[in-house]
């Protein structure tokens, strides 16, 4: 047996969850099975150990919808024992059996190899957030997004993906504006390579027109709502707005304006179903650009016991960077 953080659903309604040592009868099926070292805390695992959002359809559950680690056992000819790998999305942890247990059991098609060069446990400190912040920049420049555009404004600067965002730009030599409602981090945010720090609610003030004055080059937005309404009426001619996330809401209430008056695009970020070619490409670019040791101040480690208070912080939004859960 191992050690998992389940995840149950009481008679009336309460969602619990609580360390437990668990048969290994019980792993879903797949035809890898996994020693998990590392697991990360994203949103959407907040969603997932608090019943919120209705992600978890079947109890008892396992969550954790990203993890790196050893495989243990493999039917599959692209992986063997011993083999290091990481995991994201494909709704592991929603659907599926996720990261928070010392054993998860995959399909081979959801895995990609440890990256050389990054450790289990650097790739977990960027996780889910680090590789979507990655697949948001690459959709940028592939948008001919370059660093002499202008500055490019990160929401949500302060979370994982906003933390992540900010600090690979500024290592590509971008300006970055970063928006955050925690003046408290802008010291750390700045470290982390921000040219300005943007206050949310300074941000939001002032009177909303259709258009307002062009201030940014492109901008990465994990909040959505009115933040992303109104931000995309301040991108300046021909940029584009990568929009990943909804921690402030799921409403776009916008106008045609920005995009046939400024060419303005919108461009989608999903990094759950991504290809596995664009999985590796991102996984290998991120290795070589993050800066893992400039990071390591906004790295928080937990146990999984520590788990369920940390899931309501992120909900919260009250994590600073990255919560790294120490499995194996
Ligand atoms: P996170 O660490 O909780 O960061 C979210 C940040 O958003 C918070 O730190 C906070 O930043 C800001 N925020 C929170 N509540 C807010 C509110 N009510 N209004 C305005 N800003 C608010 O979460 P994460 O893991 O980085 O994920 C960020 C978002 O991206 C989430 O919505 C997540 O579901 C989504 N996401 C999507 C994908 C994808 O594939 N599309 C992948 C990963 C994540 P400040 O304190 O700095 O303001």
């Amino acid at each position: 047996s191992f050690r998992a953080l389940v995840t149950e659903k009481a008679d009336d309604g309460r969602i619990s969850s609580s360390v437990q040592q668990v048969d290994e009868a019980r792993l879903p099926d797949g035809n890898v099975t996994i020693d998990v070292q590392w697991a990360g805390l994203n949103y959407k695992d907040g969603l997932c150990l608090t019943g919120a959002g209705g992600l978890v359809r079947t109890y008892p559950h396992v969550a954790g919808i990203d993890f790196s680690g050893m495989v243990r056992e493999s039917i599959d000819p692209r992986y063997a024992p011993g083999q290091a790998v990481v995991l994201t999305g494909w709704r592991v942890g929603e659907a599926q059996w996720g990261g928070y247990a010392e054993r998860a059991r995959v399909s081979a098609d959801w895995l990609v190899p440890l990256p050389d060069g990054l450790t289990a446990r650097q790739a977990m400190i960027a996780g889910t957030a680090g590789l979507t912040a990655m697949l948001a920049i690459d959709r940028l420049e592939a948008a001919g997004l370059r660093p002499d555009a202008g500055e490019v404004l990160v929401t949500g600067a302060a979370g994982g993906v906003g933390s992540i965002a900010t600090s690979i730009l500024a290592r590509l030599g971008y300006q970055v504006a970063a928006l955050s409602g925690r003046p408290e981090l802008s010291g750390a945010l700045r470290l982390l390579g921000a040219s300005s720090v943007i206050d949310r609610s300074a941000f939001l003030g002032g009177a909303d027109k259709p258009l307002e004055s062009a201030r940014w080059a492109a901008a990465i937005d994990n909040v959505g709502g009115t933040i992303l309404g109104k931000l995309l009426r301040q991108v300046n001619y021909g940029g584009a707005v990568a929009s990943i996330g909804n921690a402030g809401g799921i409403e776009l209430e916008t106008n045609v304006l920005p995009f046939i008056l400024r060419g303005v695009t919108l461009i989608g970020i999903d990094s759950v179903m991504q290809p596995y070619a664009t999985r590796v490409a991102a996984w290998n670019r991120l290795g070589e650009l993050f800066d893992f040791a400039g990071y390591e101040e906004l790295v928080e480690e937990i146990g999984l016991e520590e788990l369920p208070g940390a899931a309501q912080r992120i909900l919260a939004g009250k994590v600073n960077g990255r919560v790294l859960v120490r499995v194996g």
